[in-house]
């Protein structure tokens, strides 16, 4: 269970997607989740003014922020407390928002099994952790979708913050450069801190640089942001779904500079360290599975790694949810009825989630964009990817007409999310379970 602190700090994060880094740093520093009981939360601000603000402006925003993420309807209510001194120093980094490095701490280079699909990148991620800037720059990785890539991306990052926490290190996924850049020019002011925050680091991190396609502006900026760290021997590191040449509606200038560094790719994996990957992830979770539970899931799964671990959870969900052990023939149970859709049908999992969430699925299929609303959109997209045998094409048709790449943003948003946030988690597999109980 999350203390109230980690909670806290998830709120944090969800809004720091809606509201701009300038207002939560102003008006959420110094703030804490002094309790949190069966839905009513107690946030202590530093003095009255943060008190007024939070309750009168955001009041309702946190609260359904907190509602998503606990999944029962939350109210909230402030009260001015000083946060003794040692604490609030503890706190502080949380809301430097400059200071937000973007990465995830779980995706290291430890919890990465190498085999020869990705030996290769790997092995030049490790050198540029030796020596950033210097040797691989860019670096480039690409590969098809849940083989690895952000992964190792945020493997490079953790490792190299850790052999020295004073190298500015900053992730972003690069609709994240998008959006903040299109904000930043709308509020006239903001360019110059917006170009601050990505031209004074030492390593930058892009993920997916693909949806830079067909941005213009965007394109723009990125590369005299690319130029500006290259030049003063940045290390920039990016990731792909294709080879630089491959991306259409890309710049030459921007195709030219991705590929003269390094270029690596990531396979899919085989047969050997696909059992590798599922014994290790079983590991994590405390749980250990025979061979032969192991074997059926890894040649069962000829895609991608994500698909691995998405059975794999399915499993141990289903196995502890009805006390059974994770047998072979639980998964042969699983199986048919998650391939032949039968595991409650895609309407069925929408509909679902949106009673989990107490949304309406209309609001679901909508140009909504609350945040109860986008998560459940988000949840709903990584559930039908996961239980359904639907194209994200087809899933997005589903969600009021989406097209593939926004419900990939959104199942690889719930993706990064459940690593972090364990309310989530307990949620999802809770509706994983009532979905596939829908079955029997
Ligand atoms: P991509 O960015 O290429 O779509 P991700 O990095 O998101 O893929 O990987 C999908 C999931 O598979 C993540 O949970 C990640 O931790 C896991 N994963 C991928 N490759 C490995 C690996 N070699 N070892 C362990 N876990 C892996
Ligand atoms: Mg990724």
């Amino acid at each position: 269970m999350q203390d109230n602190r980690e909670i806290w700090k998830n709120t944090i994060s969800c809004l720091e997607t809606e509201l701009s880094k300038a207002v939560v740093g102003a008006f959420f520093s110094g703030t804490a989740l002094d309790s949190f009981d069966d839905g009513v939360a107690v946030v202590s601000c530093p003095n009255r003014l943060s008190t007024e603000y939070l309750k009168h402006r955001y009041g309702a925003k946190i609260e359904e922020t907190l509602s998503t993420l606990s999944g029962i309807s939350c109210t909230a209510s402030f009260a001015v407390k000083k946060v003794a001194s040692a604490k609030a120093q503890e706190l502080g980094p949380i809301f430097k928002s400059g200071e937000l490095d973007g990465l995830v701490s779980s995706y290291t280079f430890e919890s990465f099994v190498v085999g020869l699909s990705n030996q290769l990148a790997t092995s030049v991620a490790q050198a540029v952790v030796e020596r950033p800037g210097n040797l691989h720059n860019p670096l480039f990785l690409h590969s098809g979708v849940g083989l690895g890539k952000t992964h190792l991306l945020h493997a490079v990052g953790n490792a190299i913050k850790e052999r020295d926490s004073k190298t500015r290190v900053l992730y972003t996924p690069s609709e994240r450069f998008t959006n903040e850049l299109i904000k930043a020019i709308q509020d006239k002011r903001s360019t110059s801190s917006f170009r601050r925050r990505y031209r004074q680091v030492d390593v930058l991190l892009v993920d997916d640089i693909q949806f830079l396609a067909g941005r213009e502006a965007t394109q723009e900026e990125f590369f005299n942001t690319f130029n500006e760290l290259y030049l003063s021997g940045k290390q920039i590191v990016l990731t792909s779904d294709r080879h630089p040449s491959g991306i259409k509606r890309l710049e030459e200038r921007l195709v030219s500079r991705f590929s003269g560094g390094m270029v690596a790719d990531i396979q899919t994996p085989d047969l050997d360290m696909k059992m590798e990957i599922l014994k290790r992830k079983a590991a994590e979770q405390g749980a250990t599975l025979q061979d032969e539970v192991v074997l059926e899931i890894a040649e069962h799964i000829t895609g991608s790694i994500r698909q691995l671990e998405g059975l794999l959870q399915k499993l141990l969900a289903v196995s502890s949810a009805h006390g059974v052990s994770p047998t072979k023939e639980l998964i042969s149970a699983l199986l048919p009825s998650a391939s032949a859709g039968a595991a409650g049908s895609p309407e069925d999992i929408v509909s679902t989630v949106c009673k989990r969430f107490n949304v309406e699925e209309s609001a679901v299929k909508s140009e909504k964009r609350t945040r109860t609303v986008v998560t459940a959109r988000h949840v709903a997209a990584y559930l039908l990817r996961d239980l359904s045998s639907l194209s994200l094409k087809d899933i997005g048709g589903l969600l009021g007409d989406r097209d593939h790449t926004t419900v990939l943003y959104g199942v690889d948003k719930i993706e990064k999310e459940l690593r972090q946030n364990t309310l989530l988690k307990n949620q999802i597999d809770t509706l994983r379970v009532e979905i596939l109980g829908k079955t029997a």
